[in-house]
């Protein structure tokens, strides 16, 4: 099968929103309706925009396809972009933020069977937050 791209999205793929955040968008395109133990997905953060922070027990594999913006992975922020890869252990709290100026996808590998995102302690955001680079780019929701 193919899973034709029309410059926005994906036929056939499933579109959801994401967690009630407008600044971003997710696309499943294999998983388990192909009988995968694992997802395909694509996150589209608009420009400005960030994914939830947050840490669970299963692990992320992505891949950056478009745009540039930040990755925040445990106390580490790395600027990212196309086809940089960001692997998120578990329990590690992480966030994707994307540039202003720039709408940034991300393909992102999670298990089908997977744990309940948790949010960060009030004490792990303001660890995060001592550092100055990260208190500019992450977005404490
Ligand atoms: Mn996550």
């Amino acid at each position: 099968m193919k899973l034709e791209f029309n410059g926005e999205s994906w036929e056939g793929s499933r579109k959801y929103e994401y967690k009630g955040n407008k600044d971003v968008i997710k696309f499943v395109l294999f998983g388990k309706e192909e009988g995968l133990n694992f997802e395909v997905r694509v996150f589209v953060i608009e420009p400005g925009g960030a994914t939830s922070l947050e840490k669970h027990q299963h692990m992320h594999a992505v891949l950056v396809l478009e745009g540039k913006g930040s990755a925040l992975v445990d106390k580490k922020l790395y600027d990212i972009k196309p086809f940089d890869g960001i692997f998120v252990p578990p329990m590690t709290p992480h966030q994707f933020i994307a540039n202003k100026g720039e709408r940034l996808k991300i393909l992102c590998v999670v298990d089908v069977d997977r744990d309940r995102p948790q949010r960060l302690s009030e004490d792990e955001i303001l660890e995060l937050l001592k550092d100055e680079r990260i208190r500019e780019v992450i977005k404490v929701q």
